[in-house]
């Protein structure tokens, strides 16, 4: 297998070329009196349009393909960051935020690929415009406390997570790679907010751009969304506070762990849920791919004669910071903010185990697979199970 070896430094505006949504790349420009409307129908940026356009629906297709767009190859810097400037603007008018979402994951991962493999300067630069302080030393980057909590908070990934970390002094020390993966959180974050724009220039876009903005509205997968559910004997009201947070999490179209994938796919299948039902359940993910999932859940689902592999315990979504027994603070209810007395009892192993004591029933249809002590009164549905 070839390994790729550290990418030669840039130079002037490569680097913008490279990372267009840094502060400063407008010096691209500089001189041209671009403005939107230029950008959005002036004869002069047509081909900065095409290359934007082919940047927005590659994304839809696959946000993690951050190689797919041909174009920019045999793109000037100027281009690159004009189609830039024009995919984030059409982006922006869409009148649901899926496309921007899985669009700035594709352009977070881009910059990923680079980032990877960058000189340790230029990744301190690409930090340092982004508002993070990151101090290279041969082996480690040195990050500030206060600026990994911001951008590992939402990765999730067990390495991730701040008790792993080698702290000294107020800094965490990570590997290049991991301070990379920290950076491409950091533009995700920054590209999913939309740009605000005047009504008249919204009403100019959506004009101008309908044919796309109606692609980008067939490529992105319908978010899941409650009211328009399959038709289940799962009730949602019985879940636990973990398993329901995830389910937020991808209906707000944001990312969920690997672990917190698998869970709640497992946990799902387990409560009774068909294949369509779980499907369904991920498309709002930025990262949704329809045939990836389908291979997944189904191999999720086939585990064990089809009784599917087992959700994790409470330890180890606790572990992954994954448990969210303490309430969490953006839920929209007053029980989802709450903490959840039931997620304390010292019983408490397993999110099944909390689903059967609220009523749930579970797919193969018993109510514990192993002994365990008695459901607390008015808590158990008919026979409480362990887990
Ligand atoms: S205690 Fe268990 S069931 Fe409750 S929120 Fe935490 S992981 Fe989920």
């Amino acid at each position: 297998m070839a390994v790729r070896g550290p990418a030669p430094p840039l130079s002037g505006g490569e680097l913008y070329a490279e990372y267009p949504f840094l502060p400063g790349a407008e010096a691209l420009v500089a001189g041209e009196g671009l403005s939107v409307r230029a950008l959005l129908e002036g004869a002069a940026y047509e081909r900065a349009r095409v290359i934007g356009r082919a940047r927005v629906l590659a994304a839809q297709d696959d946000p993690r393909a951050s190689s797919t767009v041909q174009e920019l190859a045999s793109a000037g810097p100027d281009e690159r960051y004009l189609s830039f400037l024009f995919a984030r603007l059409v982006l922006s008018a869409a009148p649901a935020a899926g496309g921007l979402r899985r669009w700035a994951v594709a352009e977070a991962k881009r910059a990923h690929a680079r980032l990877e493999h960058a000189p340790s300067d230029e990744l301190e630069e690409v930090a340092r415009r982004l508002g993070f302080v990151f101090a290279a030393s041969p082996k480690l980057v040195r990050v500030d406390l206060t600026d990994y909590v911001r951008l590992a908070s939402p990765i999730r990934e067990a390495e991730f997570r701040l008790a792993s970390q080698d702290l000294s002094g107020g800094g965490v020390f990570v590997p290049a790679p991991r301070a990379a993966r920290l950076l491409q959180e950091a533009v995700r974050r920054e590209l999913a907010v939309p740009v605000p724009l005047t009504a008249e220039l919204l009403a100019a876009v959506r004009v101008r751009e309908s044919e796309l903005l109606a692609d980008v509205a067939r490529r992105v997968p319908a978010a899941f969304e409650r009211g328009r559910a399959r038709p289940t004997t799962m009730d949602r009201g019985r879940f636990p506070p973990c398993l329901r947070r995830m389910q937020r999490t991808l209906e707000r179209g944001e990312n969920l762990s690997h672990a917190g994938r698998f869970c709640l796919a497992s946990f799902l299948h387990r409560a009774g849920a068909d294949f369509e039902t779980i499907v369904d359940a991920f498309r709002g993910a930025p990262d949704f791919d329809e045939s990836i999932t389908r291979y997944q859940v189904d191999h999720i689902r086939s585990r064990d004669e089809g009784r599917g592999y087992e959700p994790p315990e409470c330890d180890t979504l606790r572990s992954h910071g994954l448990c969210a027994r303490d309430g969490d603070p953006e839920g929209p209810e007053p029980k989802d903010r709450e903490r959840d007395p039931l997620c304390y009892e010292p019983f408490l192993k397993h999110p099944l185990q909390y689903y059967r004591l609220k009523g749930g029933v579970s797919r193969d249809g018993k109510e514990g697979d192993r002994p365990g002590p008695p459901a607390p009164k008015g808590r158990g549905g008919p026979g409480a199970p362990s887990r």
